[in-house]
């Protein structure tokens, strides 16, 4: 009698957009969550053991291989289940954020141990030598690159790591000891030492050998997770954002994935990395926009870093100075353990903040008030820094001639280009990236007397701030200048070397960098988001100026900030006045309460969008009349996006609103399902949008 092996027919995620689970044949051997192979098409693709049972389907094929490294935990699916069903991301698509390279999982995984015997060999390596004589001439990072790229072997080196706490002040201790088992949310000034209190409370997680993910919400923050992080932690940091190289993206997946780096830093993305065995993570300046992408999946970063730790019960902490409203509101739900510090590290003050009331002053076409000017005046004979805010790229916003009326204006979307001498002359449309050289006379008229620039960027202020100060050493902070991070970390360095007087930065500058010769803030345009219709705008608002006025007095120097504004009497000002943000975040909160915003509401954006208005217009309404009547849905729309068309294509929007007990998800899904659309109409879902 032959020996029967019983063959089961198994569900496998597969990372294809919209269908994602596929029936194959399978040992009894393979469980759920284990990575596998499998034949699809002309090609093979790796996917995940998403059950145990599947339907049967004709020309059923078989599982090619498992991965034996690595496995999906049920705690994990579970996370993507959830996070699928919140945010309408097909499961499928959620995989490729899995597994964004996965031929990592061609890879042979070998270990080695080094550190402890100097005779590992690589049997296969064409250089002479031994591993361990490698790592010690060359590098441990530049051994396992060679190691890579001559496709031999992988390494996963158990080299034996430091982790050193550092030492708190009783302050930061107590606060430490409160952090809870789930989500905890640490709000403290800037300066109070939140980074540092993370940093004491990761170590005895590294010492379990688990992982830690530190989300940033920007990129330049990378390295400066890097920078705290090395000063207690002798092992590998993985890094992951989108402007890593292919090849540095594919070993970073594989250190993560392998668990050869235990912390890793990186952009909203690496929250649906798989990982070895992640133990924690924190999400750093939790309130800001960066987390939320809108394009392409629909998600913020920081929901989903709850969410997994939620699911994966791990501890994830939330940090700002500035707590968005959303989060304001799940600490009084009492949803998070809330952490509060009050006082900054040392001796450091709160900068105090003036008001300059840009209806008293008179600026002709200069944009510096008086008070401004000499303040910027005196701290430059004092030799200490001074940073002026604007949050407008470029030199000037619109290109006109007064002659004949003409504008300068994008050929893909519905806006006007922006004038930029930096790093070259150039008019350039800030939401497509299209650029064309600046015209030397008016393209209409061929005049050119006429021609006005309208609108004040940085480089305009650059400009006038050189014409009073001419001595000064002035430093642009834009991302035209900065646009690389390499570049902008080698800026940011050379300022804290003080090679700079002045910076003159967009939001860039807003970011937790720490300058301590820095004294001095002064806001040019207070009012740049006060007279926005958008849900957020005052709390954005709020958020980058507590943070732009962060960055004064962070050494033993206090600090001043200026703002200019139009509209001193403004009450978000008396709140940034008084370091009161639970007062405004009342406030706030009180507002959306009253017109049925989130966080009180459910929101969810349906877009469509497609060369053709008319098509689009007609296809939105038909989506709008297909949604069935519910008491509980408000169905507002559709409306013309307010920039239409951006990119060269016409986007129409349906908003729906609902309580938040009602399941609003599936009542999309399923209306969805019976609503099918030409190819060339694109329908984007997104849960919680944020341009509302
Ligand atoms: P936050 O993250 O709240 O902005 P940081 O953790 O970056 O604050 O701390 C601000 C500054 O104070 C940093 O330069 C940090 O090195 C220093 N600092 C904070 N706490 C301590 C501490 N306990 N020991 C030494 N330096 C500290
Ligand atoms: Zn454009």
């Amino acid at each position: 009698m032959s020996l029967q092996t019983h063959h089961l027919i198994v569900s496998v995620l597969l990372p294809i957009h919209r269908l994602g689970l596929f029936s194959y044949e399978s040992t009894e051997s393979v469980k759920i969550g284990n990575c596998v192979k499998v034949p699809f098409g002309s090609r093979s693709l790796w996917g995940i053991v998403w059950a145990l049972h599947a339907p049967q389907v004709p020309n059923l094929k078989k599982i090619i291989e498992v991965y034996p490294y690595w496995s999906a935990s049920s705690m994990f699916l579970l996370f993507l289940r959830q996070c699928s069903e919140y945010t309408l991301i097909p499961l499928g698509s959620l995989l490729r954020m899995v597994f964004p390279i996965s031929e990592i999982l061609e890879w042979p995984c070998q270990t080695f141990r080094c550190a402890s015997s100097f005779s590992s060999v690589i049997q296969t390596c064409p250089w002479p030598g031994t591993f361990a004589q490698w790592v010690f001439m060359f590098g441990l990072k530049r051994v396992k690159k060679w190691i890579q790229e001559a496709n031999l072997v992988s390494v996963e080196i158990h080299h034996d790591y430091n982790y050193t706490s550092p030492i708190l002040t009783k302050h930061q201790k107590e606060a430490l000891e409160k952090i809870g088992f789930q989500t905890t949310f640490i709000e403290g000034i800037t300066g109070s030492g939140k980074t540092e209190i993370c940093l004491a409370y990761i170590q005895p997680i590294i010492l379990e050998k688990k992982q830690i993910l530190i989300l940033v919400p920007e990129i330049s923050l990378c390295q400066q997770w890097v920078h705290r992080v090395q000063k207690y932690y002798s092992g590998n940091i993985g890094i992951w954002h989108s402007e890593l190289s292919a090849k540095e993206r594919k070993f970073q997946a594989w250190s993560i994935l392998t668990g050869s780096t235990s912390i890793i830093v990186g952009a909203r993305s690496a929250i649906f990395l798989g990982y070895k065995n992640l133990g924690a993570i924190i999400v750093d300046e939790e309130h800001d926009g960066s987390y939320k992408q809108a394009e392409g999946p629909a998600y913020h970063g920081r929901d989903m870093a709850v969410f997994r730790g939620y699911h994966e019960k791990i501890p994830c902490l939330l940090l700002s100075a500035t707590p968005s409203l959303e989060s304001f509101w799940n600490i009084e739900q009492k949803r998070y353990t809330h952490v509060a510090l009050s006082q900054r590290y040392g001796n450091a003050q709160l900068p105090d903040i003036y008001m300059l009331d840009l209806k008293e002053q008179k600026l002709d076409s200069n944009m510096i008030t008086l008070p401004l000017r000499e303040a910027l005046q005196k701290n430059l004979i004092k030799q200490e820094q001074s940073l002026l805010f604007i949050n407008k790229r470029g030199y000037a916003s619109l290109w006109v001639c007064y002659h004949c009326g003409f504008r300068a204006a994008c050929q893909n979307c519905n806006v006007w280009l922006s004038i930029h001498y930096l790093p070259k002359s150039v008019l350039l449309c800030h939401y497509c990236g299209f650029k064309k050289p600046l015209p030397k006379t008016c393209p209409e008229c061929h005049n050119l007397e006429q021609v006005k620039l309208w609108g004040v960027g940085v480089e305009k202020i650059g400009q006038e701030v050189q014409s009073f100060l001419p001595n000064a050493k002035i430093c642009i902070l834009s991302s035209d200048v900065c646009y690389t991070p390499r570049q902008l970390n080698e800026t940011l360095l050379a300022i804290k070397n003080q090679e700079y007087d002045i910076l003159i930065g967009t939001q860039l500058v807003a970011k937790g960098h720490h300058f301590p010769n820095l004294t001095l803030v002064g806001i040019i345009d207070g009012d740049f988001a006060l007279s926005h219709l958008d849900l957020r705008s005052g709390e954005r608002l709020y958020q980058v100026l507590c943070q732009v006025i962060g960055r004064a007095g962070r050494g033993v120097i206090p600090g001043k900030a200026y703002i200019q504004t139009s509209q001193t009497k403004h009450p978000l000002f008396s709140y940034l006045q008084s370091h009161n943000i639970q007062g405004f975040l009342q406030e706030e909160l009180s507002t959306r309460k009253k017109y049925h915003f989130p966080p009180y509401v459910r929101l969810i954006s349906l877009t469509l969008s497609g060369i053709d208005e008319n098509t689009v217009h007609h296809y939105a309404l038909s989506l709008k009349n297909h949604l069935p009547h519910e008491s509980w849905v408000e169905v507002l729309g559709p409306a013309p996006s307010l920039i239409n068309p951006l990119r060269r294509r016409w986007r129409w929007r349906i908003f729906l609103k609902s309580p938040k007990h009602y399941k609003i998800q599936d009542y999309i899904r399923t209306a969805l399902h019976t609503f099918s659309l030409p190819s060339k109409i694109r329908l984007h879902i997104d849960v919680d949008p944020y341009d509302f």
